[in-house]
């Protein structure tokens, strides 16, 4: 079904003004994140930085906005703004005169999600710190927002966004499982279409900043929905179409670096699950320590289950599959089923965070730096864990129904490579039972 069909929907996407809108409020909201981090309370629970980055903003990406709108949360994301305006000189429409910025192609070799992987898997390891401290939340978000105007002075496109960013890069892979996606409607009207003005800019838009070719989008990874092509297309011949979940997942992905991508989401899920909710004083006290001795075997083990024991197990069990494919070939096929089950082990693994969590929000809505504010009368909101008799079992539902998706997925990959899923749904049983064990 086509959205784009909508009445109001189409001339709402085609302007600017709606997104500039939101922009503008996201990111005074992003701002203000970073001075409260650094202005507001050390008390995490009580500083807007932690309690609206880690609690409401996360909630709403892994509950809700990448389940079912994709990389939605990218198309009003205010990291790439301030860099974006500057590399192009405009807020709005292209200007006549385009600023003079080195403007430089990204490098060949790391155009892969290899940079993302390793930015996520930084951030993963430092973690228990960064979801506690105020100061480190700022930080990292201070240095997301430099490190993407830093980029957008020296490449073209949202290079940032495409090739870095650490929310990105998972937000692609798991925005393949989304009901929505932004494609063509006829392959034939881009053959013949002049300049590409969707690839390239015109004088209504700008080329795809995601260096993407809307006539080539066969999956949601990497279309940012930044809603350009829309208005750059002289031919209406974009649409954004409802369809059926995990659509994209059907043509099983050939790249080793998605691949690892869905190895080191699924096993943080699995290990954030250990350090943050399970009984295991141990555990987090290396988690917490971030530079002693505990800390480094910690991120030994941590990055040992992410490449080695995973990986390794997935592959030992395919290792016997019949295939005319080569094994590194059905590895990254196979990996393609493990993307419904990593996403539902985040849902899973976030429902108990964000419900234990979730009342902290209306606390830091009237005094987001815990300077004694109340502002809506809600600052003395006391803790208190919400909906705690229907954890267990919508925990239980996330993950049962995860695994029949990676099932039917695996199937599905199977039949493409010729090849044999069951190893892969063995595979997916195990770590779904680790997963229960973990959470339940
Ligand atoms: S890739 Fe990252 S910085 Fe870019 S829009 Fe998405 S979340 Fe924001
Ligand atoms: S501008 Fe439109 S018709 Fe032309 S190639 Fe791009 S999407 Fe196709
Ligand atoms: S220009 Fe079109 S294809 Fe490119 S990121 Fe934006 S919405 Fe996606």
């Amino acid at each position: 079904m086509e959205l784009t069909r909508l009445p109001i929907l189409k001339p709402a996407l085609k302007s600017r003004y709606p997104q500039l809108a939101v922009f503008i409020v996201m990111l005074a909201g992003y701002i203000f994140a970073i001075l409260a981090g650094f202005i507001g309370t050390p008390v995490g629970s009580r500083n807007f930085s932690i309690v609206f980055v880690w609690i409401a903003w996360w909630a709403i990406l892994i509950l809700v906005a990448v389940p079912f709108f994709g990389r939605g949360w990218c198309a009003v994301c205010p990291i790439p703004l301030p860099g974006e305006w500057l590399q192009r000189g405009a807020v709005l429409n292209p200007p006549d005169k385009k600023p003079k910025w080195l403007n430089l192609r990204w490098p060949k070799f790391l155009r892969n999600i290899w940079l993302q992987n390793i930015s996520f898997l930084l951030l993963a390891l430092f973690s228990s710190v960064l979801l506690t401290t105020p100061n480190i939340t700022a930080i990292i978000l201070a240095a997301m927002l430099f490190a993407a105007i830093g980029l957008s002075m020296v490449f073209e496109r949202r290079s940032f966004c495409r090739y870095l960013c650490p929310v990105g890069g998972f937000i692609g892979l798991y925005s393949q499982t989304a009901p929505i996606e932004l494609r063509i409607k006829e392959k034939q009207v881009c053959v013949v279409c002049d300049g590409k003005p969707c690839y390239n800019g015109s004088q209504t838009g700008y080329g795809c900043p995601w260096d993407v070719f809307p006539g080539g989008l066969r999956k949601n990874t990497y279309c940012g929905l930044c809603m350009e092509c829309i208005r750059t297309c002289p031919h209406d011949n974009i649409a954004i179409n409802l369809r059926p979940f995990s659509a994209d997942l059907a043509k099983p992905s050939a790249r080793i670096d998605e691949a690892f991508k869905a190895f080191i989401m699924l096993a943080s899920a699995m290990i954030y699950a250990g350090v943050l909710l399970g009984p295991w004083g141990a555990l987090k006290d290396a988690a917490y320590n971030v530079g002693t001795s505990a800390w480094l075997i910690y991120a030994i083990i941590f990055l040992a289950i992410i490449f080695a024991v995973l990986p390794g197990f997935f592959a030992l069990g395919i290792l016997k599959t019949k295939s005319a494919l080569p094994l590194k070939q059905r590895f990254a096929s196979f990996a393609t089923a493990l993307i419904p089950l990593g996403l539902m082990f985040w849902v899973a693994f976030s429902l108990s965070f964000v419900l234990t969590n979730a009342s902290y929000i209306l606390a830091s809505l009237s005094d987001p730096l815990g300077l004694g504010w109340n502002l809506f009368g809600t600052a003395s909101t006391a803790w208190k864990p919400m909906l705690t008799s229907i954890l267990a079992p919508a925990q239980t539902l996330a993950l049962v129904g995860g695994l029949i998706w990676s099932a039917r997925t695996a199937q599905k990959a199977a039949n493409e490579i010729k090849s044999s899923s069951i190893p892969v749904i063995t595979f997916c049983f195990i770590v779904t039972l680790v997963m229960l064990w973990l959470l339940l």
